[in-house]
Formats: structure tokens, C-alpha cells, sequence
């Protein structure tokens, strides 16, 4: 779904990417995951079409160049961390429909559009109110339905559940889940280790640099590389660590209930 090859970037004070590549697979769940300050959201704003870049990208097969930026905001939904940044109008209807109306998609459309997403996304009773007067969680729901109203084949996550207590997170992760066996390509982009178990690869970034990739099980088993960069290991992974070395169990269990489930028999 994006194809990165060679990709080098630099600021005017800082050289950020040199020769980086990377491979966001249709249908999958990919996590980037860093220190801050790594690169993460400097790259959310290459794939946008925000930055010049050297190399090549190219998002479902169209390159991603000046001329067909239009095109690739079209398949692109991102959802950043602080959805106040993000709100443009003053009721949530408004705000949804104005990245359609951007796209110059029909009034009637709109409204059908609309009353769909925020449907099944729980917020159709919210679609009156202000979106600055919400609670974090109603606010991250009305930028995930503006990120996916014009049904985007990828959705981007810019370190979006980071300021969603535990309880509100899990239920946005069950959604990106169901989207996600929909068919939906999702870049979650975290700098929260908790947040990559949901994916089915991983890279991990360092100072502009990829310095480990693999699925998931592939990254976990790599404690040390990863605790020099900061990261413990996710803490379900942790736990199936600890209970394998002592033989009751045989594999990482990810689900809590599943844990609970196998340990009572
Ligand atoms: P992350 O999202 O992983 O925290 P960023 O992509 O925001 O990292 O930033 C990566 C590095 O680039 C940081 O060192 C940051 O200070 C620097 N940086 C970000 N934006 C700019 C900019 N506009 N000009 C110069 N340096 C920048
Ligand atoms: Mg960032």
C-alpha cells in the first residue's frame, strides 16, 4: 500500500532520513514505533504530501509527487494527537463533512456519509455539539470520523491514542481492529509500546533510522535492542515470558481473557 524506497529528508538545521525504506503492506496493522523526537511525525508529513522529499514513495501505486497530491489525500485518513489542533467548525457535523466538501462530494452524499460514520463510530447523538466541548474520548471518535468519512484505504495514526485513558483506548483499538478486518490499511504510529500489539509488523525507529523491523513476535524477542532504546516489552508479553519460563504455558498469550482462561484450566 506504501512503497518507500531511498527516502532522504532533511530540515534546514537537521538531516532527518538518509536512504530509509520501508513497507506498508495492504491490509495489514504496521506500528512505527520511537523515542520522541525520532522522526515518526516528520514522516506523517512526507506521506501527507506536506515536505519535499528525495527518493521514492509511492501510496497504492501512485507516486507521491506535487501533482498527485489530490489524489493521494483521497486513500490517505490521518488522525494526529491533539484533535483540538484539528477541529475546524463549530459542530461536529460541520467538521466531518468539511473534508468532504473539500473533496466536492454532494451535499445529499455528505449527509449520508456522515450519518453513516458517525453511526457506527457512536457519535451520531454528538453531531450538534461543539467538538472543543467533548471529552478526550468523543473528540479522538470525531477526528477518526473525519480520517475515515471519505473511506480512505489507509488510516494514519500520529501518536492518536496517546491521551485516551486505558478504558476509552481499548475501545478505539476494538474499532481499528474491526476496520481493520474490513480491509482498512492502518500506519499507527506510537511512541507507546502497549500500542504496537495490535499490529501484524513493526519497525522501530531511532533518530531517523529503521534499527529493527519484523512481525511483531519477531521485535519482542529482540528485550535488549529494544530496552536500550528506552522500550520494555509490552507488559502481556512480559507476563507470557515469565509463565513460559516456569512451563505454564507455551506461547505469548496477548489477551488478557485468553491468559485468565488457559491459566484457570
Ligand atoms: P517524533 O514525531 O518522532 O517525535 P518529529 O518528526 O516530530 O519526531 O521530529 C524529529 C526531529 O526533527 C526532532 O529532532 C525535531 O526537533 C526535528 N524537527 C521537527 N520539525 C522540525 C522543523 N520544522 N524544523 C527543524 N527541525 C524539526
Ligand atoms: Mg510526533
Amino acid at each position: 500500500m506504501i512503497t518507500i524506497r531511498n527516502l532522504t529528508f532533511k530540515y534546514r538545521t537537521k538531516d532527518m532520513f538518509d536512504n530509509v525504506d520501508m513497507d506498508i503492506e495492504k491490509g495489514k496493522i504496521t506500528s512505527i514505533i520511537g523515542p520522541n523526537g525520532s522522526g515518526k511525525s516528520t514522516l506523517v508529513k512526507i506521506l501527507v504530501g506536506l515536505y519535499r522529499y528525495n527518493g521514492k514513495i509511492e501510496i497504492n501505486d501512485i507516486p507521491l509527487l506535487k501533482d498527485n497530491r489530490k489524489d493521494i489525500r483521497k486513500i490517505i485518513g490521518v488522525v494526529f494527537t491533539n484533535p483540538d489542533n484539528q477541529f475546524v467548525a463549530e459542530t461536529v457535523m460541520d467538521d466531518i463533512a468539511f473534508t468532504l466538501e473539500n473533496m466536492n462530494y454532494k451535499k445529499q452524499i455528505i449527509r449520508k456519509k456522515i450519518e453513516e460514520i458517525s453511526k457506527y463510530l457512536g457519535i451520531y447523538d454528538i453531531l450538534e455539539c461543539n467538538p472543543h466541548d467533548l471529552n478526550s474520548n468523543q473528540k479522538q471518535l470525531v477526528s477518526l470520523a473525519s480520517a475515515l468519512v471519505h473511506d480512505p484505504k489507509i488510516l494514519i495514526l500520529d501518536e492518536a491514542l496517546t491521551m485516551l485513558d486505558p478504558y476509552d483506548k481499548e475501545k478505539i483499538l476494538n474499532i481499528l481492529k474491526e476496520l481493520n478486518s474490513k480491509g482498512l490499511t492502518i500506519l499507527n504510529i506510537t511512541h507507546d509500546i502497549e500500542d504496537t500489539l495490535i499490529s501484524d509488523k513493526i519497525y522501530v525507529l531511532d533518530k531517523g533510522k529503521i534499527v529493527l523491523s519484523g512481525t511483531k513476535e519477531e521485535v519482542y524477542k529482540e528485550e535488549d535492542k529494544l530496552h536500550n532504546l528506552g522500550f520494555e516489552l509490552p507488559f502481556m508479553v512480559e507476563l507470557s515470558n515469565r509463565l513460559m519460563f516456569y512451563d505454564l504455558i507455551d506461547h505469548v498469550i496477548y489477551d488478557m481473557e485468553e491468559m485468565v482462561d488457559i491459566l484457570w484450566k
